[in-house]
């Protein structure tokens, strides 16, 4: 399979929308490509294996999310 990326969209991304602030996303993130420094802070990515298992997508309530 090949390696695929994931990508935050910060005109979408609302920390306020998720719950404590805490992104969803990254919450869900089994291999933590997803990382979020504090709570409301958006989230940040770091190059690793994405599983391309879309589980940060279907977390995320405002679409925030991409694998490409
Ligand atoms: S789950 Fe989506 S909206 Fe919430 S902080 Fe993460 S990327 Fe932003
Ligand atoms: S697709 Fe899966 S492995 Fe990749 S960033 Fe999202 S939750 Fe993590």
């Amino acid at each position: 399979m090949p390696r695929q990326t994931v990508v935050i969209d910060y005109q979408a991304c609302q920390p306020e929308r998720c719950e404590d602030g805490i992104c969803q996303a990254a919450l869900v993130c089994k291999k933590k490509i997803l990382t979020q420094e504090a709570p409301y802070e958006m989230p940040d990515t770091k190059a690793n294996m994405c599983l391309g298992c879309s589980e940060c997508i279907q977390a995320c309530p405002t679409n925030a999310v991409r694998v490409m």
